[in-house]
């Protein structure tokens, strides 16, 4: 899409998964848009996650409504963008035992079910939808609505898409420090103005949203550390992305009675308040995680144990060894403290913050982003 002659300006900072997705959602109406990135590329968490765009897990209401949208939008966007690796393949979150089988016949029989797309399967049932499943659990929870895109690969190939529709922008290594009504000053010193300035600094809490964060009464944002790995080539074919029980732990679509019911985590899972989430990357690797750390300062290094943990849990579900590990990361996210979805606000007439997302961050930006313009 070419811009209209006098088309409005929008200057987005950050080149993760939210930048860029406003990059989108700015270039859709029209608009001309220049994007700032501090780093040669995209760093942060958008790289760093599972790609899980993940509906069943959220929160009944708003969260799930918003997820819903952006789900929708993921796949119109994959229409356009097949580089994003787009695979509306579902979840299956495994149990274990019957408190968590419980659990999950508790939510599959909640109004929303079917919007997240819920089904009950028996063991049988679970392996005939995803026969690399050989190990041992007791029942699933089938989520149609789940769906997986490559982190990697989603930033690059917006990016590619908007360069060749005109209209845009690309400014890697510079690092917005300055904000003032409807403009920015990079590190270069270059001014960057627009009708809008759309500052989404991931989980970098000082540098140009700085100021703001540090005016607010309550702090609004949160940093939040994971820890990750990803294997070799596995030899089966995954046909969902696949979550433990575990998992129903952290997702409020799971916050219900039976949830009090489930046993103690494993020592290493408690300490490191890991889940297991895998998901099967297009080369046949494996991305499995992850782990939770609030508490500030984070580590520098990463805990064995709990690769230990999520390794063993992972193999005792597909019944087959793990490919050797490849890689290992941690990565964090940023995430609002309150009650709302992300942090949307004001800093300067012209100039809007956006983050705060957390863990649904990389399911719901394409929403996010057309809510800014909306
Ligand atoms: C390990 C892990 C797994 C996750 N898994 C999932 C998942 O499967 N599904 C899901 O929905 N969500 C997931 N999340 C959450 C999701 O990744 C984040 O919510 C999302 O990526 C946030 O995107 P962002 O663009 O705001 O932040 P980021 O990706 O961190 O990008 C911010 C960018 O802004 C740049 N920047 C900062 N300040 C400036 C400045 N002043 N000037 C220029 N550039 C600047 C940074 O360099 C960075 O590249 C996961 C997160 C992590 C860490």
């Amino acid at each position: 899409m070419n811009s209209v002659p006098g088309a409005a300006r929008v200057i987005v900072i950050g080149g993760g998964v939210l930048g860029t997705m406003h990059a989108v959602a700015a270039r859709r109406r029209g608009f001309e848009v220049v994007q700032l990135e501090r780093e040669p590329d995209a760093r942060g968490a958008s790289v760093r996650n599972f790609g899980l765009v993940w509906v069943s897990g959220r929160a009944p209401g708003p969260e799930l409504d918003l997820a819903l949208r952006a789900r929708e939008r993921w796949a119109e966007i994959a229409a356009e963008v097949p580089g994003v690796g787009f695979r509306p393949h579902g979840s299956l979150t495994l149990a274990a035992g019957d408190a968590e089988m419980s659990l999950i016949k508790e939510a599959s029989a909640l109004p929303d079910a079917p919007r997240r797309g819920y089904e009950v399967l028996d063991v049988a049932a679970a392996r005939a939808v995803n026969p690399a499943l050989r190990g041992e659990f007791a029942g699933a929870l089938l989520c149609t609505r789940d769906a997986i895109v490559e982190p990697r690969a989603v930033p690059s190939a917006l990016r590619a898409h908007l360069l060749a529709s005109g209209g845009y922008r690309w400014l890697p290594g510079r690092e917005a420090v300055v904000a003032e009504p409807h403009a920015v000053r990079d590190h270069t010193g270059e001014w960057h103005r627009g009708d809008l300035v759309v500052i989404c600094s991931g989980a970098a809490y000082t540098g140009i949203a700085g100021p703001h964060l540090a005016a607010c009464p309550v702090p609004p944002l949160r940093r939040v550390r994971l820890q990750m790995m990803q294997t070799r080539p596995f030899a089966a074919r995954l046909t969902t992305a696949i979550a433990d029980g575990d998992s129903m732990r952290y997702y409020p679509a799971f916050d219900l009675p039976g949830r009090r019911l489930l046993g103690p985590q494993t020592p290493a899972a408690a300490r490191t308040r890991a889940q297991l989430l895998l998901v099967q990357r297009l080369d046949g690797g494996l991305t499995i995680g992850d782990t939770h750390e609030y508490d500030e300062p984070f580590g520098f290094d990463v805990d064995e144990d709990a690769y230990d943990h999520l390794r063993a849990r992972a193999e005792t579900l597909l019944g087959a060894p793990l490919p050797p590990v490849q890689r290992r990361w941690a990565g964090v996210y940023s995430q609002v403290t309150g009650d709302e979805l992300y942090h949307r606000a004001q800093i300067e007439p012209g100039v809007v913050l956006v983050t705060g997302p957390g863990g649904r961050g990389m399911t719901c930006s394409p929403a996010i982003a057309e809510e800014t313009f909306a």
